[in-house]
């Protein structure tokens, strides 16, 4: 023990040089970023460019992998500064810090409207501390009345929606939006000391809260959940008790302030949950037109036929990007509605200025409510690329606006007849290519996508890195499978969800969207949960219970082929899915059973051009179940990629010949680094119509 004591001293000696270090870089970045900024301010080129920073994101992450550390972590980390880095320049341009300002929130210190309301005075290069009220309407009425310079209010969340009042706010008052930011809302559980959650008899939670964890309050079946005001009044009331049956729902920080003890981090449903808040003040403020902004106005139509279409065909028409439709009720006109629209533009622009000016003849109310910086934009998504091609591919094209259905959703009810007498998966229907969005990854049209890893994911030290290393060699997808469809029920059956919760960590890990089979109807609702595309395996394509489930969800579904079925056959149960409503479907040919035993089965590749000829849908490519056998696999996947499929799912393993399932047709990583490498060199012919594809 004793010898221990001075190492460990020596060891946070060292880490304090090494976190001074760090502050020390950071800071000669951000004084880089304002040479820069300098040289903007008498240039005209916009301040934010996306192509650079995905170079700088790719690049960083390529380092951290090389020295062995997580990229998502350090992905993370260069968000947040690249996005500090471009308000900082932003500010700048917009005229010299404001120094001292006052900002009202809702709410009570460390709520996350306080943790949003210093940020944006932090990116405003401004001091002042920010003014909590106890309701929204509080802080209009503060802001209204002169008490404070800025309000900052919720608007929207990413899980559970609009948050109407303050559009009725916006309506009723003369405010303008000066500003928007976003915050992360993790919440974590605490009291007042450790103890074990079955113990605990109620939780204190904000509403929000109370609906943004509802599957953790479900596993703590002895507690009874109950409605707080704020975010961070529940940690208070539970600090001011200090009953350790009662716990609190909030911020890390608002515990921590109320000197609470943290029993569960990351409560929240959705790992992904942002609140997106606007900044409000009494007068619009102009923005220099190099800044990226968007235009916030209210609108509403005037009483014809297609009235909303015109306008919105103004906006489009103009080149001026949608972010947000909301419409609200008109009080005191029954069944008429005010829309609540922002766009990507800036007023200040005489573009965005002569469209507002088209917008306002055309409507019968139009009030512009400001154009500000935007910090809440969707990343745009990429069509999935091979290594040598990604440095010359140009920016994703806009997607076709998806065709509308006339299917119906009842539950075993068919679809209502369709009036024409094509299938909708039918090219005739669309002659379009249908191009699947998997989060910032476009599957179809112009791209090639690959996914990629183990037929089962196996131990997390397995999926992890196999994770990394398909990552690192240009995969665009992982893949593993939880529960598996084997043909002797003694083999390994699958990890079950505990693996769905190791492909999903993975996943986040390595920053690809992770794809996995759903083998029963029970199953679809949890697995899309956490999967990002749902596999039904080739056993299951004409299991039209499960066809009709994942097509009531909003998840993209690779639809393998059944193993004896015809094309036909195929696209009809294609039809099952795309019939309920759910249009992401992918295809994928993963060899038939014939006469051959040569290969586990035979890849049938004249259906990529079948298929192409006759549906819209996307197609890719297994040459790993279609021929079953390792040393074939290569060769199968150059020869889909030339003749027109758009990517392949291919199977990886650490040890292959250690797999727990498909270990003859699984690639070592070496055999895998290959095949991509080869890849590039064989030309595609997916980016072409069916039409176009030389004969
Ligand atoms: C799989 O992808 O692991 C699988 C079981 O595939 P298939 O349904 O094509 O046999
Ligand atoms: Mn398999």
């Amino acid at each position: 023990m004793d010898g221990q004591q001075p190492q460990i001293g020596d060891l946070r000696r060292n880490l304090d040089d090494v976190d001074t270090g760090i502050v020390g870089l950071i800071a000669q970045r951000m004084r880089l970023i304002t040479e820069i900024g300098h040289l903007k301010e008498h240039g005209t080129s916009a301040i934010q460019d996306a192509d650079r920073e995905r170079k700088v994101l790719a690049g960083v992450e390529d380092v951290a992998t090389e020295l062995g550390v997580s990229a998502s972590l350090v992905r993370r980390i260069f968000r947040e500064l690249i996005s500090e880095s471009v308000a900082q320049q932003g500010s700048r341009l917009n005229g010299p810090a404001e120094g001292q300002l006052r900002v009202a929130f809702q709410g009570s210190a460390h709520s996350f409207s306080d943790a949003a309301a210093r940020k944006h005075l932090a990116t405003q290069g401004a001091t002042g501390e920010p003014v909590g009220y106890g309701t929204l309407r509080e802080v209009a009425a503060a802001l209204l009345a002169g008490e404070v310079d800025l309000a900052i209010l919720p608007i929207e969340n990413t899980s559970a929606g609009s948050i109407n009042e303050v559009y009725g706010l916006l309506r009723e008052h003369e405010l303008f939006i000066v500003g928007e930011e976003t915050w992360k809302v993790d919440y974590c559980l605490a009291a007042v000391r450790d103890v074990p959650l079955s113990s605990l008899s109620r939780i204190l939670a904000p509403p929000e809260g109370l609906e943004q964890c509802a599957r953790f309050l479900q596993s703590l079946p002895n507690a009874v959940p109950t409605s707080y005001f704020d975010t961070a009044g529940p940690m208070s009331a539970v600090a001011a008790a200090g009953d350790p049956s009662v716990a609190a729902i909030g911020s890390v920080e608002a515990a921590e302030a109320q000197g609470l003890t943290v029993l569960r981090h990351s409560i929240t449903d959705s790992g992904d949950n942002y609140t997106r808040f606007v900044v409000l003040a009494t007068a619009a403020r102009p923005v220099d037109a190099r800044i990226a902004c968007k235009t916030s106005v209210i609108l509403s139509t005037r009483h014809e036929e297609g009235a909303l279409l015109g306008c919105l065909e103004i906006l489009s028409g103009s080149g001026h990007s949608m972010t947000k439709l909301e419409s609200r009720p008109r009080p005191g006109r029954p069944w008429e509605y005010l829309f609540f629209l922002d766009f990507e533009g800036n007023v200040a622009e005489p573009q965005t200025a002569a469209t507002l000016d088209e917008l306002r003849l055309a409507a019968q109310y139009l009030k512009v409510l400001g154009s500000y910086p935007a910090k809440a934009l969707r990343h745009q998504a990429r069509p999935g690329s091979l290594p040598d091609a990604a440095e010359t591919e140009g920016p994703a094209e806009t997607l076709e606006p998806a065709e509308t259905l006339e299917a119906v959703v009842a539950d075993q009810a068919p679809p209502a007849r369709r009036s024409g007498s094509h299938l909708l998966v039918d090219r005739a229907s669309r002659a379009a290519d249908t191009v699947v969005q998997v989060g910032d990854l476009l599957v179809g049209g112009d791209g090639f996508t690959v996914m990629a890893g183990p037929c089962s994911v196996e131990s997390p030290e397995q999926i992890a890195a196999t994770a990394k290393f398909v990552r690192d060699h240009g995969a665009h997808v992982l893949r593993g499978g939880v529960f598996k469809p084997r043909t002797s029920p003694y083999a390994f059956q699958g990890l079950g969800w505990q693996g769905l919760d190791l492909l999903v960590a993975a996943g986040r890990e390595t920053g690809l969207p992770v794809i996995t089979e759903v083998m029963a109807v029970e199953q679809a609702q949890r697995m899309a949960q956490g999967a990002d595309i749902l596999q039904i395996g080739a056993r299951n394509m004409q299991n039209f219970d499960l066809l009709r489930e994942v097509g009531k969800l909003d998840r993209p579904v690779l639809l393998k082929r059944g193993l004896s079925s015809t094309i036909e056959e195929w696209l009809g149960a294609a039809e099952y899915i795309v019939a309920q409503g759910n249009q992401q479907v992918i295809l994928c040919e993963r060899g038939i059973r014939t006469f051959e035993r040569a290969t586990r089965n035979t890849l049938d590749l004249s259906a990529i051009a079948v298929v192409r000829e006759r549906s819209h849908l996307p197609i890719i490519v297994d040459p790993s179940h279609g021929t079953g056998l390792r040393r074939y696999v290569a060769p199968m996947a150059w020869a889909a990629r030339a003749a027109g499929a758009h990517g392949l799912l291919i199977e990886v393993h650490p040890s292959p010949e250690q797999a727990l399932s498909d270990a003859a047709q699984s690639l070592s990583f070496d055999e895998f680094a290959a095949l991509m490498t080869q890849l590039a060199a064989v030309p595609g012919i997916s980016g072409r119509r069916q039409d176009q594809a030389p004969v």
